[in-house]
């Protein structure tokens, strides 16, 4: 597996040196002569030697020989690379600047696990350091995030460096060694703070203030960022070397460790992100949504790979984890922007940034690019860009989410609305249905059946009302009983059925009679009737009209032979109150009207007694 992955490497190299050799000519001279004492920097990679020791034994002493078979490195650096080989860099530098320089060898590098400088002076003399990022950070001379070594050079004086690289189980680092002024050294430092502080502190930003958007809206979009966000921050904060330099100096294989877990929980982070935040379960079929759970998964499976110390192994399946998640976080993504999801379009923006981002600083360490600005900090700025435009895809999501929530709101409140007045329409038909069956009921609770007069219940509640009206406005009242003449031998005569209807007849024509009045007519039982006269006029006018519904009987001209005129006639008994009378109950009222009826009949029928009281 080792060997496999070795000879791809090594076949890697080689094309990419041949590549090398064709757009950067070869700089190297066998020594670097410097001349200029104000020198800032000179980049050493492209001036050295290299020598792979495929079996990592070689010793130091035993370069001395010169029979191994250097070549020219050809190339500013040394690629990334899965092998168990060591590599040796030799360097010669020559001070003809005619004083003494103090000069930084930084290696470039972060994370070169071990690296040993031999400087070989010209008296013969070799300073050993033995460091690199598996040995506490002490171990450097430089105390700086790069592997880096102070080196003085006499006035005239040569040096040799050589620089031996292992690795802890095979995945070496890339190697950029410069040599610097302290003035150069310390101005990178400088622009190193400046960028990577105001990179770390935006992340650290959005993340607290994410954070605090999590805990008092519990959205889990919010939770999703910070987790994204915390991850790309603390990867960019250990993989620069700063978390090794400020947290756990005496930890070197803890730093290792959590580089790589890092990375791959960086990968899980970016998954679920994408998972939640474009929706996946709702807008995707089940499968892509299940898909898209295997990388957040594995990544963060795969952490137990580094905590069991396997680091170069770790680095190799988070490339193949890695590589799975983006194939399907983008594929995913891509399919959203075809279903026109706005969200999947700011997503596909940010992760081009990272995607730029990234391309730029591989690009670099492959000697594609030459270095610069972006080739030294693109991946950080790719990454704090993508994070940034994220936090603005989920802004607008919320926006979105608001707008269409109100939306559904709205819509609800016009249904509720119409429901509402549908309702209170249907509410007052049926308010009028009720009032309109009350009315007919209280009506029918009132009427006589038979002949559509008020009934004796009403008679009784209308004769107390209008006694209380006459006692206590001191107006005059009349109430007049009838009773039709003989009606029993009309019945014996002609039928109950053709009395039935002489008695609808008579009241009917009755009605007709009262109409224009507002006098009321009630049956009081069997052939009995009552009326209640309306006092609007002189009381002696009730003697005249009671005298003509007596009339307008006999006018009807009913057929009845038993009786002495031929058709029926009726009896009246019309009892007269003027105001202040001292009659005060409905009994006594009706009393005296049967009486009065009574007298009536005693005097021969189809008459009116009455008395004034
Ligand atoms: P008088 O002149 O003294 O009143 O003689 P009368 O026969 O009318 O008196 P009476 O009270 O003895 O008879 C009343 C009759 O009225 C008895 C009954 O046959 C008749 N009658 C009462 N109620 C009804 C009714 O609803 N329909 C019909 N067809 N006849 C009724
Ligand atoms: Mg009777
Ligand atoms: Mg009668």
């Amino acid at each position: 597996m080792k060997n496999n992955k070795r000879s791809g490497c090594t076949f890697f190299t080689c094309v990419l040196w041949a590549l090398l050799s064709l757009i950067a000519p070869s700089l190297h001279a066998g020594e670097v002569i410097i001349s200029n004492p104000d020198f800032d920097s000179l980049a050493l990679g492209l001036r050295s030697d290299v020598l792979e020791d495929p079996s990592g034994i070689l010793q130091f002493a035993a370069l001395q020989n010169n029979q191994h078979p250097w070549r020219p490195l050809g190339a500013k650096d040394l690629p990334p690379q899965f092998t168990s080989s060591a590599f040796w860099l030799r360097v010669s530098l020559l001070n003809q600047t005619g004083q003494s320089l103090n000069t930084i060898l930084d290696s470039g590098s972060v994370l070169v696990d071990y690296l040993d400088f031999y400087v070989v002076r010209s008296n013969g003399s070799t300073e050993v350091v033995l460091t690199g990022d598996r040995r506490p950070f002490h171990s450097r001379q430089g105390k700086t995030r790069t592997v880096s070594q102070p080196l003085e050079i006499g006035p005239g004086e040569r040096v040799t460096i050589f620089m031996r690289q292992t690795t802890h189980d095979g995945l070496h680092e890339t190697l950029t060694p410069t040599l610097r002024s302290p003035e150069a050294h310390d101005a990178q430092l400088q622009k190193d703070g400046m960028v990577f502080g105001f990179l770390f502190g935006t992340l650290g930003a959005l993340m607290l203030y994410n954070l605090f958007l999590a805990v008092f809206t519990r959205q889990p979009g919010f939770l999703r960022y910070v987790l994204l966000t915390s991850g790309i921050l603390a990867w960019g904060f250990v993989f620069r070397g700063y978390a090794f330099q400020y947290l756990w100096p005496n930890s070197p294989d803890l730093n290792n460790q959590i580089l790589a877990v890092i990375a791959l929980l960086s990968h899980a982070a970016f998954s679920l992100f994408a998972i939640g935040y474009l929706n996946v379960r709702q807008l995707t079929p089940r499968w892509l949504y299940l898909a898209n759970w295997i990388p957040v998964a594995l990544n963060s499976l795969l952490i137990i790979l580094p905590l069991l110390g396997y680091y170069a192994l770790s680095f190799a399946s988070w490339f193949v984890a890695g590589t799975l998640t983006q194939i399907i976080v983008v594929a995913t993504n891509l399919l959203l922007i075809r279903q026109g999801s706005r969200p999947a379009r700011f997503f596909i923006v940010a992760y081009a940034a990272l995607g730029a981002g990234t391309t730029i600083y591989y690009l670099h360490l492959l000697g594609l690019m030459a270095p610069n600005f972006l080739t030294e900090y693109g991946i950080q700025i790719g990454a704090s860009l993508q994070v940034l435009l994220l936090g603005i895809g989920l802004a607008d999501q919320m926006n979105t989410l608001k707008a269409e929530k109100l939306k559904a709101e709205q819509t609800a409140r016009s249904a509720q609305l119409a429901l509402n007045s549908k309702l209170t329409e249907e509410v007052r038909l049926r308010t009028m249905e009720l009032e309109d069956l009350n009315h007919k009921l209280s009506e029918l609770s009132i009427t006589d059946e038979l002949t559509g007069c008020f009934n004796r219940r009403h008679f009784n509640q209308v004769l107390e009302e209008e006694l209380a009206h006459h006692q206590r406005q001191d107006c005059p009242l009349a109430f007049c009983m009838f009773d039709l003449d003989n009606f029993k031998t009309y019945n014996d005569t002609h039928g109950h059925q053709a009395g039935d209807r002489a008695l609808q007849q008579v009241s009917h024509h009755l009605h007709e009679v009262l109409k224009r009045k507002k006098d009321l007519l009630f049956r009081l039982g069997g052939e009995e009737f009552g009326v209640l006269l309306n006092m609007d006029q002189p009381i002696d006018k009730a003697v005249p009209f009671v005298e003509q519904l007596r009339q307008a009987i006999a006018d009807l001209g009913i057929p009845h032979k038993a009786n002495p005129d031929g058709v029926i006639t009726a009896s009246f008994g019309l009892i007269m109150l003027k105001p202040g009378s001292a009659i005060s109950t409905p009994t006594e009222i009706y009393a005296k009207a049967d009486a009065l009826l009574y007298q009536a009949k005693s005097e021969g029928r189809n008459r009116v007694a009455y008395a004034i009281t």
